[in-house]
């Protein structure tokens, strides 16, 4: 985590802290499946095996899945939920520094610069023609972390509370319920 600033590494700990029993609502199969389909290449950055050994990091262990819609929040641990990261694009996935948006018929992951509070493109994700990506999985992880990222950015990391998640939650449900109205109600849980 040499490449994060502070901020990033104990954003990260305190969402891992809260996700570690999610474990148990992973599909550790298709996990591996996703990972051997990349082989093992980073879908953002496209880091591979190769760069990770020149790096003396030789392990299958520096690729990461990251669910686009967050498990503990009922996401799918299905395949188009699903994106094969490197260790260091999966921790800015996780905390909401990166995102990714559908444009036209490809998708792009964005990086957050807190001094402009703003998303840039970094570039497209790549994708293999067997592996689609769920619009609403998509959409779900960029309202819900556009608004956690800001709303941390403005308040302070000492903010970030059960109320404040469950505001962002309710957001992110609201707004996609509004995007897709019938078929992805079943799955939101809080209103
Ligand atoms: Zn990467």
């Amino acid at each position: 985590m040499t490449n994060f600033d502070h901020k990033t590494v104990d954003l990260y700990n305190l969402f891992k802290d809260q996700d570690f029993e999610m474990d148990l609502f992973r599909n550790k199969e298709l996990e591996d499946d996703v990972k051997e389909l990349y082989q093992y290449n980073c879908q953002f950055c496209c880091i591979n095996m190769e760069d990770v050994a020149d790096l003396g990091l030789d392990n299958q262990e520096q690729f990461k899945i990251a669910h686009l819609w967050d498990l503990k929040f009922s996401g799918p641990a299905e395949m188009t939920n699903m994106l094969c990261l490197c260790a260091e694009c999966e921790i800015s996935f996780a905390v909401g520094r990166f995102i990714v948006q559908k444009e036209g018929s490809k998708f792009k992951w964005f990086s957050y610069y807190p001094d402009e509070m703003d998303w840039f493109e970094g570039g497209l994700v790549a994708l293999q023609d067997t592996h689609k990506l769920s619009e609403e999985c998509v959409l779900w992880h960029s309202i819900y972390n556009k608004k956690r990222t800001i709303d941390i950015r403005e308040k302070g990391l000492e903010s970030w509370n059960q109320q404040a998640e469950d505001q962002c939650l309710t957001h992110a449900n609201q707004e996609l319920k509004k995007k897709f109205p019938d078929h992805v109600s079943s799955r939101i849980k809080h209103d």
